[in-house]
C-alpha cells in the first residue's frame, strides 16, 4: 500500500524521513544493540536524545533562557487541569477566552479547581466562526493568568494577533498550531501543546513556561503535577514517554535540516493559499463558515451543498488515497488539516480533486 495523502486532525501526518529514521534505528539504536524503547531513561543513549529534543526546540523557537522546556505525560487535556492546579492560587481568579470546544473544556476543568471568568467568547448557537477583537475582551487586570486557544482545531479558526494582557501572564493551548511558524515566546507566560499534530505522536505534551511562574506555582498539589518537579529534574522526575520523545527528536532534527521554521511557514502559507483559493473560486459550491480574518492555516473547514454530497466527497477522496477529510463529529462537514508534514503536493492533489468534484456537481 503506498503512503496516503493524510489530512488527519491528530494524530496526524509525520514527515516520512523522520519515520524512516525510526525504522532504520529501531532494532539497533546508535550501535547499542537495542532499540531506544528498551533503553533506560537514565542511561546515556536516551539522555542524549532527550537533551537533543529539548535543545532543538529551544533553537527552533528561540526560547529565552528564563523559560523552561518541559515534557509532560499525556495530552493537552491533562494540561487543562495542570495549568490551574499550578497557577490558580487560592483567592485568585483566572480569565478564559472561549473560541471553541477545546477552550470550553479548558475552562470547565479550571472551574473545578478555582475561580474562573469568561473574558470573552465568540460562541453563537454553539458554533464559533471567528476570533474576538481586543475591544470585545473584558480582562481582569488582577487575574492569575489569561487562557487562550491559539488555533481551534474543530472550528477552523486561528488567532492572527495576540491579546494585550498587560502584566497578566498569557497561557496558550497551542496544540494544533505549535511550531507552524516562529513565535515570540516572550509574549506568553506558558505555552502547552500536545505533540500529535505538528511534532510527533500522542502521549506527550510540550510545555514552555516562564521560570518565575513555575517557581511561584502552588506547592499544595501532588508532586507529580507540579511543573517545578519536572523543571528541577529536566523532565526526568519519573519515566517519561521515551519513544514519543525520540520521535519528536526525529521530527525536530528533520525540521532544522530542511530549513527550519521559515521554510515550514512558507510551505504552510502556500498550502492554505491553495486550499482557500479553491474554496473561494466556487462560493456556490464550497461554503467556508469562518470569517476571512480568522481563518486557520492548520485546519480548514468547509461545507458542500448537502450532507449527501459531503459523504460522496469523502468516499471518493478516500478511493483516490486522501484520508482524514471528515469534519469533527460535533460539527460535520469537511475538515482538511494542513499540519507541517502535509506536503504541498498533497494539497495540489486535493484541490484538483475538489475542482473536478465541484464541476461534476
Ligand atoms: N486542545 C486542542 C486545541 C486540541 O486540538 C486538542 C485535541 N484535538 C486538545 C486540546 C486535546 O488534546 P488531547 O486529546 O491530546 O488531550
Amino acid at each position: 500500500m503506498p503512503r496516503v495523502h493524510n489530512f488527519n486532525a491528530g494524530p496526524a501526518a509525520l514527515p516520512l524521513p523522520a519515520l524512516e529514521r525510526a525504522q532504520r534505528e529501531l532494532l539497533d539504536h546508535d550501535g547499542t544493540g537495542m532499540s531506544i524503547i528498551e533503553h533506560s531513561h537514565r542511561g546515556k543513549a536516551f539522555e542524549a536524545v532527550h537533551n537533543e529534543a529539548i535543545s532543538l526546540l529551544r533553537q527552533l523557537l528561540d526560547v529565552p533562557d528564563d523559560y523552561h522546556v518541559l515534557f509532560q505525560y499525556g495530552g493537552a487535556s491533562h494540561q487543562f487541569a495542570v495549568v490551574p492546579l499550578n497557577l490558580l492560587h487560592a483567592g485568585r481568579s483566572a480569565d478564559y477566552i472561549i473560541t471553541g470546544g477545546w477552550s470550553e473544556k479548558a475552562y470547565q476543568e479550571a472551574e473545578r479547581i478555582g475561580t474562573v471568568r469568561v473574558a470573552g467568547t465568540t460562541e453563537v448557537d454553539k458554533r464559533y466562526t471567528r476570533i474576538p477583537r481586543q475591544e470585545e475582551l473584558t480582562l481582569d487586570p488582577n487575574a492569575a493568568y489569561v487562557h487562550m486557544t491559539t488555533n481551534n482545531t474543530l472550528f477552523g479558526t486561528q488567532w492572527h494577533w495576540l491579546p494585550e494582557t498587560g502584566d497578566v501572564p498569557l497561557v496558550a493551548d497551542m496544540s494544533s498550531d505549535f511550531l507552524w511558524r516562529r513565535i515570540d515566546v516572550r509574549r506568553f507566560g506558558l505555552i502547552y501543546a500536545g505533540a500529535q499534530k505538528n511534532i510527533g505522536p500522542s502521549g506527550l505534551t510540550v510545555v514552555l513556561a516562564r521560570k518565575d511562574l513555575v517557581d511561584g506555582g502552588r506547592k499544595d498539589i501532588p508532586t507529580i503535577f507540579r511543573y517545578a518537579t519536572h523543571a528541577t529534574n529536566n523532565s526526568l522526575y519519573n519515566t517519561p514517554p521515551t519513544f514519543a520523545i525520540y520521535l519528536v527528536r526525529n521530527v525536530l532534527a528533520y525540521t532544522v535540516e530542511t530549513g527550519g521554521l521559515d521554510e515550514v511557514e512558507r510551505r504552510n502559507r502556500r498550502k492554505a493559499e491553495l486550499l482557500y483559493g479553491t474554496i473561494d473560486e466556487r462560493p456556490d459550491f464550497f461554503r467556508a463558515p469562518v470569517e476571512a480574518a480568522s481563518r486557520s492555516f492548520m485546519n480548514v473547514v468547509f461545507r458542500l451543498p448537502s450532507e449527501e454530497l459531503e459523504k460522496r466527497f469523502i468516499a471518493e477522496a478516500a478511493r483516490e488515497g486522501m484520508v482524514g477529510l471528515a469534519g469533527h463529529r460535533s460539527t460535520g462537514g469537511i475538515r482538511v488539516s494542513l499540519y507541517n508534514a502535509v506536503e504541498v503536493a498533497s494539497v495540489e492533489f486535493l484541490v484538483s480533486f475538489m475542482r473536478a468534484f465541484a464541476s461534476r456537481g
